[in-house]
């Protein structure tokens, strides 16, 4: 039987790259993402490609109703054996100028999001005793960035929760791990210098969405099943 994986905030960046490697690996995948429905599309067709499934879910992983949902039916015919919270965005700026609205919405979609989407999904990995779940976290949790008080906080928060619910599920044979992403070239970094960021990653460049999706596909292989509670970075040595 395919095994499925489930990917949030896959209509493009690191959520689509990881989508079409997790289907190269034989998955079937369900595709979340919020409103770029022709980026979503665009990602089901290569992984139809690839000869593998390809179920499209729009919801806000923010809204827990929407989540609620799109996600109850499809959980009662199948359970995804990875799910990766992907889904995020920034809105970065200085604490002493930061709207409510801009901290509210930074840590409602990263840790309402991871909260939202994985009570219902590994409550029934339990039930199954198998299952990988991955959050992409960021440099931004694991050391300070001028201007992302709300999303260091999104993203350490991120990494805390991984490594409790990694306690609380190891029994089960059910593994839970973190993707620490530095500069990443996706729509994400179009605000950033990036000329005169590059000049301080020790690799000298930017990662790719590929080079993210490449761990996320090992910690969802057979050869990562005695790696969990961890947070792996893939940042050009820039966080060490
Ligand atoms: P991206 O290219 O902007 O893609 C973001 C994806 O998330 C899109 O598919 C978007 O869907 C979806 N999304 C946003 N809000 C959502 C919501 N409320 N509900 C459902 N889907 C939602 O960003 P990316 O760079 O690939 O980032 C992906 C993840 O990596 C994020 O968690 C980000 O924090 C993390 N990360 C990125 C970098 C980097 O340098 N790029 C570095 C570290 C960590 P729509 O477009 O359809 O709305």
């Amino acid at each position: 039987m395919t095994h499925i994986a489930f990917i949030t905030g896959a209509s493009k960046g690191i959520g689509a790259a990881t989508a079409v490697q997790l289907a190269k690996d034989g998955f079937d995948i369900w595709l979340n993402y919020r409103s770029d429905t022709v980026g979503a599309q665009e990602v089901a067709t290569q992984i139809e490609t690839l000869g593998r499934q390809c179920t499209l879910l729009k919801f806000d992983v923010a809204n827990s109703n929407e989540v609620e949902n799109h996600l109850t039916p499809m959980l009662e015919k199948e359970v995804p054996f990875a799910l990766v919270n992907n889904a995020g965005f920034t809105r970065d700026g200085l604490m002493m100028l930061m709207s409510s609205e801009e901290w509210n919405s930074v840590l409602q979609v990263h840790l309402n999001g991871f909260f939202n989407v994985t009570k219902p999904v590994v409550t029934r990995m339990l039930r199954k005793r198998q299952g990988r779940i991955v959050n992409i976290a960021s440099t931004s949790g694991e050391t300070g960035v001028p201007g992302q008080t709300n999303y260091s906080a999104a993203k350490a928060g991120l990494i805390g929760a991984t490594r409790s619910l990694a306690l609380e599920v190891a029994k089960r044979n059910i593994l839970v791990n973190a993707v620490a992403p530095g500069f990443i070239e996706t729509a994400m970094l179009d605000e950033l210098p990036m000329d005169e960021i590059k000049s301080t990653i020790p690799l000298g460049r930017a990662g790719t969405p590929e080079e993210v999706a490449g761990t996320v596909s090992f910690l969802c292989s057979p050869s990562a099943s005695y790696i969990t509670g961890q947070t792996i970075s893939v940042n050009g040595g820039i966080y060490t």
